[in-house]
């Protein structure tokens, strides 16, 4: 079993430079493909409405260090490039969202979850449960050449996570974590074979999972399609737009 913990965000407000916003009450997820900028804007609204993130990546790849029969089995798993299995996944979030809610927090924002349709209905009857109004989904779409040249450069701190791109100037060669200095590596599940099976997952499971949240906009909470092939200060501030459009609505 899985221990809870929420990721904390990679973009501390002095760097992204904007001050924290009252929270509002409600689960953002974030849905695309490997790639897609999930991780980012993530981090991005976390600083911003300072709101916990949970990244299931993340969880699984901690989960997966670990020398249990959990972690060999996750270990495999996300070496071959396939989906976790749902019960896990659900498992590892839903108490997350109960934690969070005994807290006083019921605010999220899901980074990878739901991934399959039957996880996104658990989900729904987890929030329904809790009394927590329908999700806002923000779908990040970019086209599979730019997943690609993407995945090919990104990188990764090896002690906190934080992610780069070899193209950008913070992450030229030899260059290390901006936030503690660890060494900028690439995912083992980032390698060009590993990346074809990741997004053959994605089409079979998780696009039927995006017309499933979009069916049911306005019905059961919010869904927008974002272009995430835009800079990403122009997505987040479409996000930010998207956020206060969610406001008005829960109002009315
Ligand atoms: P990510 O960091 O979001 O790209 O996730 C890395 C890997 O973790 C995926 O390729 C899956 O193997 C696994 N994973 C992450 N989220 C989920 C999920 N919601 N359902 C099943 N597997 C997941």
């Amino acid at each position: 079993m899985m221990t809870a913990r929420q990721t904390s965000s990679h973009f501390p407000r002095a760097i992204t430079g904007m001050a924290a916003e009252q929270p509002p009450a409600r689960i953002v997820i974030f849905i695309g493909a490997p790639g897609s900028g999930k991780g980012t804007q993530s981090s991005l609204l976390s600083s911003r409405y300072d709101i916990p993130c949970i990244s299931t990546g993340m969880i699984l790849r901690d989960e997966a260090k670990k020398n249990t029969p959990v972690g060999f089995r996750l270990r495999q798993t996300m070496a071959s490039g396939a989906l976790v299995d749902d019960q896990t996944v659900c498992d590892a979030v839903v108490s997350r969202i109960r934690d969070s809610y005994e807290q006083g927090k019921a605010s999220l924002i899901l980074d990878g979850f739901p991934r399959t349709v039957s996880q996104a209905k658990r989900l729904n009857d987890e929030l329904k449960a809790l009394g927590i109004p329908g999700p806002l989904v923000i779908h990040l779409d970019v086209p599979d050449h730019v997943l690609l040249q993407r995945l090919a450069r990104r990188r990764q701190c090896a002690t906190c996570g934080a992610v780069y791109n070899l193209a950008s100037k913070t992450s030229k060669n030899g260059a290390r974590c901006q936030f503690d200095g660890g060494a900028l590596v690439e995912r083992d599940d980032d390698s060009e074979g590993v990346v074809a099976r990741r997004l053959t997952s994605y089409r079979r499971e998780t696009l039927p999972v995006i017309e499933y949240f979009r069916k049911n906009d306005s019905a059961n909470g919010i869904y927008r399609r974002i272009d995430g092939n835009l800079e990403a200060t122009a997505i987040a501030s479409e996000v930010c737009d998207l956020m206060r459009f969610a406001d008005t609505a829960m109002a009315a």
